[in-house]
């Protein structure tokens, strides 16, 4: 999938659910490790536009990467740009100092993994079990239309819950403080 922002919206109601014991913002980061390969096939013009990246074997490469870089990133990111923010803002948002080794792991081998299905659903290219096989199962299982719908459905549903509950927890604590 070119478009990296489809493949968010299961990360946003993952995220919901587990919480703290899930970064999005490493999650993210795998996203974009995952599709630089197709950017660069589409602006070289080089097929196929999903290669080795595109295969379970590759998306372990990249989630292994993904981790440790985006750890580092998210880190990073937070002690040097989220320092305006406000407590407030902070607390509902929930944005921690460190991001356990564990949860970096958990997050990109989702979100790789997640990847490779969703693109494997869709395009004709894809070889996701090589080199096992170069036979695609799951071509077409899902026709895009409803990938779309669902991509843009979990997204709305995670945010919702996501925000509901740091809203109430922080509203709690601002009552009882
Ligand atoms: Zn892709």
């Amino acid at each position: 999938m070119p478009f990296t922002v489809f493949h968010m919206g299961p990360g946003i109601l993952i995220k919901s659910l587990l919480r703290g014991s899930f970064s999005l913002m490493v999650f993210g980061w795998s996203q974009i490790l995952m599709d630089i390969q197709p950017l660069i096939a589409l602006m070289t013009g080089i097929r196929p536009i999903h290669g080795f990246t595109h295969t379970f074997l590759g998306a372990t490469l990249i989630a292994f990467i993904a981790a440790f870089t985006g750890k580092w990133l998210s880190e990073w990111f937070v002690s040097n740009m989220c320092h305006n923010l406000g407590r407030r803002q902070r607390a509902l948002l929930d944005i921690p100092d460190r991001i356990k080794l564990w949860v970096a792991v958990l997050s990109s081998f989702t979100g790789a993994y997640s990847h490779v299905i969703l693109d494997g659903l869709m395009h004709g290219d894809m070889e996701p079990f090589y080199p096992f096989t170069k036979y695609n199962g799951l071509l077409h299982q899902v026709s895009t239309y409803d990938i779309h719908q669902w991509c843009i459905y979990t997204g709305l549903a995670g945010g919702v819950i996501y925000f509901l509950v740091r809203y109430s927890l922080v509203r709690k604590v601002s009552d009882e403080g």
